[in-house]
C-alpha cells in the first residue's frame, strides 16, 4: 500500500516501516559512534521500549555495551488496510538489527502493567538469560488496570487552581490562551496510579521473587522538572504528583537493597506522550529554537547515550544533591531558559516563526510515526505486515 500520514489530534493513526527502520538505523549509527562507558550492564530489561526514551535506552543499551535486550511494548501489528503501529515498526527494525549485528534481542508485547507481562518476562530472563543486570522504566500511559481490575485514567490538569497561559493549536498553528482546570483528588491518585511509581516497584519486586535479577542491579525511570511557565501544567500538576511519588518509589527501592534505583530528569521532546500536554508543545517548539541556535539541541538518542555513559554508568553515578540524574542540564542553563522566557512574552500567532522552531516541532512529530525521513520512497508501494523476529506471527 501507499502509506500516507493521517493525524487525528495528537497522534498520527499511520506508521511507515521504512520510515521507522531508517531513524532507528540512524540512532544505532549514533551511539556505535560515541565513546562508551566500561562497566555498561550487560543484560537489560527495558519496559516501555518501542518508542521514545525508552526505545533509545534499549539502543543504548545494546550499542554501548553489547547488552542482550529484552523489551516490553505495546504495540499493534498491521491487520487488514491498517498499518502496524511506529513502536511495532521500530521493534521489528531493531530486532533485525541487533540479530545482524549479533546481539540478542527479544520482546514480549502486552499491558506492562500486568501480571501476565510480568511473568512473561520472568520465564523469558530464566529461560534466556538467567538474570538481568539492569530494568530501565520507561512507560507513558493514559491509563492502567490494577490487578483487582481497577481502570485508572490519568489526567493532565493542575493542583489546586486552573492555570492559564498560551498554547499552540497545531492544527492551524495559531498561539491562543488556554486555561487548565485542576484535577480532583480523586484524579490525582488515578495518575499517580497510573504514572508513579507502583508498578515498577511491583516489576522490581517481581523479579528479586524469581531471583532474576542481579544483586546490585541498576534500575532508572524517568522524570520531567522544566521551568516555571510548564511548573502548574507539570511539575506542580497531576502528572508532577505521579512523579514525586516516583521519585520517592526509586529511594524505596534502593532502601531495600540490592537494586539501586535512580530518576532521570530528562529534557523535553516531542514524543507521542508530550504531544498531549497542554502549553508544553508551545514551550517545546521555543526550547528547539534556543537550543538548536546555540548549538546544544539533543534528541532522545543523544539525551540516553548520554546519560548511559556519562552519567548511569560513569564510574560512579553522575546526581544532583539528591541523587537525581540530570539529563534537563542544557536545558535548565540560565541562558537557555532566559532565552526562552523572552520569546515566551513576545510569541503570538504573527510572529511564530520568528520565536518558535515551528518546523522542527512538526518534522520530530512526522518523524515519531516514520514520515519525512530522508531517502524514503514514500510514493513506493509498501508492505505494511512486518514482523518483529522474536514475536510469533499469530499475533
Ligand atoms: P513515548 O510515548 O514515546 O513512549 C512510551 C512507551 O511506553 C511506548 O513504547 C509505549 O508503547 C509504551 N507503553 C505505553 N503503555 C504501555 C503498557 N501498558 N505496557 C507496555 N508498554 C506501554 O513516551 P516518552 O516521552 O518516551 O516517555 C517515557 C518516559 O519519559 C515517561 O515516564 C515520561 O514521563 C518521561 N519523560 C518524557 C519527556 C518528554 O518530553 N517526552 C521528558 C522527560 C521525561
Amino acid at each position: 500500500m501507499i502509506i500516507k500520514p493521517k493525524v487525528r489530534g495528537f497522534i498520527c493513526t499511520t506508521a511507515h516501516p521504512d520510515g521507522c527502520k531508517a531513524l532507528v538505523k540512524s540512532q544505532i549509527d549514533y551511539v556505535k559512534a560515541q565513546p562508551h562507558a566500561a562497566n555498561c550492564p550487560k543484560k537489560v530489561l527495558v519496559i516501555g521500549a518501542s518508542m521514545g526514551y525508552g526505545l533509545a535506552s534499549r539502543i543504548s543499551a545494546a550499542y554501548s555495551g553489547g547488552a542482550a535486550t529484552i523489551g516490553v511494548i505495546f504495540d499493534k501489528p498491521a491487520s487488514g488496510s491498517r498499518t502496524a503501529t511506529s513502536g511495532w515498526y521500530n521493534t521489528a527494525a531493531f530486532e533485525a538489527f541487533a540479530a545482524a549485528d549479533g546481539l540478542y534481542a527479544k520482546t514480549i508485547n502486552g499491558d506492562a502493567y500486568s501480571r501476565e507481562i510480568k511473568e512473561k518476562v520472568i520465564d523469558l530472563i530464566r529461560r534466556d538469560l538467567g538474570k538481568v543486570d539492569c530494568l530501565i522504566y520507561s512507560l507513558a500511559a493514559p491509563r492502567r488496570t490494577a490487578a483487582d481490575g481497577t481502570l485508572y485514567t490519568s489526567v493532565l490538569k493542575t493542583v489546586g487552581k486552573p492555570y492559564t497561559n498560551k498554547t499552540i493549536n497545531l492544527k492551524d498553528n495559531t498561539i491562543n490562551d488556554i486555561t487548565v482546570e485542576p484535577a480532583t483528588e480523586e484524579e490525582i491518585a488515578a495518575t499517580v496510579k497510573v504514572m508513579g511509581g507502583e508498578d515498577w516497584k511491583e516489576w522490581i519486586d517481581a523479579l528479586k521473587a524469581a531471583d532474576v535479577i542481579e544483586d546490585n542491579a541498576v534500575t532508572a525511570a524517568y522524570s520531567y522538572i522544566g521551568p516555571d511557565i510548564t511548573h502548574p501544567m507539570y511539575a506542580d500538576g497531576s502528572i508532577g504528583k505521579a512523579k514525586d511519588h516516583l521519585f520517592e518509589t526509586a529511594k524505596v527501592i534502593s532502601a531495600e537493597g540490592s537494586v539501586n534505583a535512580y530518576i532521570s530528569v530528562n529534557k523535553a521532546l516531542v514524543t507521542q506522550s508530550s504531544a498531549a500536554i497542554p502549553i508544553v508543545p508551545l514551550y517545546i517548539s521555543i526550547l528547539y529554537k534556543v537550543m538548536k541556535e546555540k548549538g546544544t539541541h539533543e534528541g532522545c538518542i543523544e539525551q540516553m547515550c548520554r546519560m548511559w555513559n556519562e552519567k548511569l554508568f560513569a564510574a560512579a553515578p553522575v546526581t544532583d544533591e539528591q541523587g537525581r540524574i540530570r539529563m534537563d542540564d542544557l536545558e535548565m542553563q540560565p541562558d537557555v531558559q532566559s532565552a526562552v522566557h523572552t520569546l515566551w512574552s513576545e510569541i503570538s500567532t504573527e510572529c511564530l516563526t520568528d520565536c518558535a522552531d515551528l518546523d522542527g516541532y512538526h518534522e520530530d512529530f512526522y518523524r515519531l510515526f516514520g514520515f519525512g525521513v530522508d531517502g524514503v520512497d514514500y510514493a513506493a508501494d509498501t508492505d505494511a505486515a512486518v514482523s518483529i523476529p522474536s514475536i510469533s506471527s499469530d499475533e
